[in-house]
């Protein structure tokens, strides 16, 4: 049995005093979810306050990307080291909105999951197509690619895969419950051959406009282990009641 993993990727938003608050409201809500695993990405600025406020909590902190050289004179950078230093437990990498708007292509995306690996960082590895992939029927194809080359030579340890279709990310079009599935399916087989046995730990969560609506009909796949959650994370009321989501078919 693997244990729902449901985390908020704040993206850009939220400053320091926003965090605070979220988070000293948010505890209270989830304190007694004991089997549902929790985590937030805030950005850079918030992640050592949150994770000394979600220290000996249910909750854990992640960060939303991160660079693959150890240290050094890369201006703006922020190294596997110095996420585990704030109190990090899980890195996102290759989110479909870094692929687009900061090039990282899936060797980039190899190195960063290779560097935290290192340091003991859980990742969560992003992957999907964009409509345009999907209209030419070349979903499959480009998930092989992106889980091929992104997991080259990497142990599947402590790994969570994020299937976010790019047309449901902050579209509020969500992927239905049988798009996820079957995808999600193909995703499971995929690790099984990669990895065997040692793949049947590893979670596969869906990610793009998951709702307190449509949380539980998606938590209902056979093949869908958690939620990877960027709008509705925003708001306190919203991601608790998914944290809290119900199966129902
Ligand atoms: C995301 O950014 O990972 C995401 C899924 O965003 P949203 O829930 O807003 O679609």
């Amino acid at each position: 049995m693997r244990k729902p993993f449901i985390a908020a990727n704040w993206k850009m938003n939220k400053t320091l005093s926003e965090t605070q608050e979220f988070i000293s409201k948010f505890i209270p809500e989830v304190k007694d979810v004991s089997a549902v695993d929790i985590a937030i990405a805030p950005p850079f600025t918030s992640l050592a306050l949150a994770a000394e406020q979600l220290k000996n909590t249910n909750v854990m902190v992640a960060s939303q990307d991160v660079f693959y050289e150890e240290k050094g004179a890369y201006t703006g950078e922020v190294s596997p080291v110095m996420l585990v230093d704030t109190g990090c437990k899980y890195v996102i990498i290759g989110h479909s909105e870094r692929r687009q708007y900061f090039n990282e292509t899936d060797d980039i995306v190899n190195k960063k999951i290779r560097a935290a690996k290192k340091t003991g960082l859980g990742i969560i590895f992003c992957i999907g197509e964009s409509l345009e992939e999907r209209e030419a029927g070349k979903t499959f194809d480009i998930l092989q690619r992106e889980i091929e080359k992104g997991l080259e030579g990497i142990d599947p340890e402590n790994m969570v895969i994020a299937y976010e279709p790019i047309w449901a990310i902050g579209t509020g079009k969500t992927a239905s419950a049988e798009q996820a599935q079957e995808v999600h399916e193909y995703i499971r087989n995929k690790l099984n051959i990669l990895y065997g046995k040692k793949s049947e730990n590893l979670r596969i969560i869906y990610g793009g406009s998951v709702t307190p609506e449509n949380i539980d009909l998606l938590m209902y796949c056979k093949d869908l282990d958690g939620a990877l959650v960027g709008g509705a994370s925003l708001k306190i009321e919203s991601f608790t009641r998914i944290v809290k989501f119900r199966k129902v078919k």
